[in-house]
């Protein structure tokens, strides 16, 4: 039987196990490890590759949106408005600043609603927390109109969204910062666990420098108390190296995504976009009806799917404390029913692609 992984990292692996292997020989021959040239380098590319001025390497993606935060000073008695249709991280690191959480739902392309986000506005709220979802960019040219009409801070989480454009612009370069995930399963992605923050600020650049390393101003002076979230060199390095290929994996992720949709269109609900859109379809996300039987039939023709994201977050145990219920968040709710992640990945054969369409369709026409 043919079987179709989600996600396949290894294949992906093979394809660079030269370079990956030099770098890891040339960076463990030098022995410097931690914060070493290789992770300026990485910086550096980086932030050129978003069209940021500034990028700094931290321990994951998680950590990328709390020192975002706390270095803009949210804490106690703030509130930051994110979308409850995240990977819990988009939530935690709010709580984790002592800072408080709100949500607000989203529209249909499945990104936070702006006319919401105003709604849910006190006079505590200091930042949104838009979740570019499944590499799709938010609506940052009406959150960015209400940001600068309450004063409001922006950090992007951007962690599943590395080279998606909104307008011309990248993922990254909207917010006064953005956490992005180098997350195994990111398009980007390292050895293990990394991430990167971008921002145009120099002010913020210099506090998250320090924030990452302790406080440290430099060895032995510790101007606040900071903490330990640092991309390590042999990560930055195979960093360095993906980064070359990642504008070409991103198209392969497109046109995987164009040739499910050009197929599937009749039988479940696709993802639309508008021209001035650019996704990278870290996850390519149809709605259709009877989704659990749907994924059960998958499954039992070899096709592993998964859903993004089934329990929304503010049904949470972990949540209880704010207070939220069942139908507070219509469309999200909605959305974890009907929504389906199809594998999706650069290196995915084209007769696989075929193959859950087949199934896929083959389902539909039974039913
Ligand atoms: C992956 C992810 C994160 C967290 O990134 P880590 O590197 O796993 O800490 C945050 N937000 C979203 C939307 C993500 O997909």
């Amino acid at each position: 039987m043919t079987f179709v992984k989600f996600t396949d990292l290894g294949k992906q692996y093979l394809i660079l196990r030269e370079e990956i292997l030099a770098k890891f020989d040339e960076i463990s021959k030098q022995g410097d490890y931690i914060l070493s040239d290789e992770v300026l380098k990485f910086e550096n590319n980086f932030a050129e590759y978003c069209g940021a001025r500034f990028a700094v390497g931290v321990g994951n993606g998680s950590d990328a949106l709390y020192l975002s935060l706390m270095s803009l000073g949210v804490g106690s008695g703030d509130e930051v408005i994110t979308a409850p249709n995240s990977f819990i991280a988009s939530a935690s690191v709010i709580a984790r600043t002592g800072g408080t959480i709100v949500f607000a739902d989203v529209g249909y392309d499945m990104n936070i609603d702006p006319d919401r986000v105003e709604k849910t506005i006190t006079k505590r709220t200091k930042a949104i927390l838009p979740v570019h979802i499944s590499g799709r960019v938010a609506d940052m040219e009406s959150l960015q109109a209400i940001a600068d009409k309450y004063n409001l801070f922006i950090v992007e989480d951007a962690a599943q969204a590395v080279g998606a454009r909104y307008k011309g612009k990248r993922a990254g370069t909207f917010g006064v910062s953005a956490g992005f995930s180098l997350h195994p399963l990111k398009n980007l992605h390292v050895h293990g666990d990394g991430g990167v923050i971008t921002t145009n600020e120099d002010t913020l650049y210099k506090r998250l420098l320090k924030y990452r390393n302790h406080g440290l101003r430099n060895r032995d002076e510790c101007d606040f108390w900071g903490v330990n979230s640092r991309l390590d060199s042999i990560q930055a390095g195979i960093a360095n190296i993906k980064l070359k290929y990642l504008d070409r994996w991103n198209e392969r992720f497109r046109e995987i995504a164009s040739f499910y949709s050009a197929n599937l269109r009749d039988y479940v609900s696709v993802p639309e976009y508008h021209d001035y859109e650019e996704p990278v379809f870290h996850r390519y996300m149809i709605q259709c009806s009877k989704r659990d039987e749907l994924k059960n039939f998958l499954a039992r023709n070899g096709v592993e799917t998964k859903v993004n994201y089934p329990i929304p977050i503010h049904l949470q145990k972990a949540a209880k404390a704010l207070g939220y219920k069942k139908g507070d968040f219509p469309v999200v709710e909605k959305l974890s029913d009907s929504i389906l992640s199809l594998p999706i990945y650069p290196e995915m054969e084209d007769e696989h692609t075929c193959y859950v369409i087949d199934k896929i369709i083959e389902y539909y026409k039974k039913i």
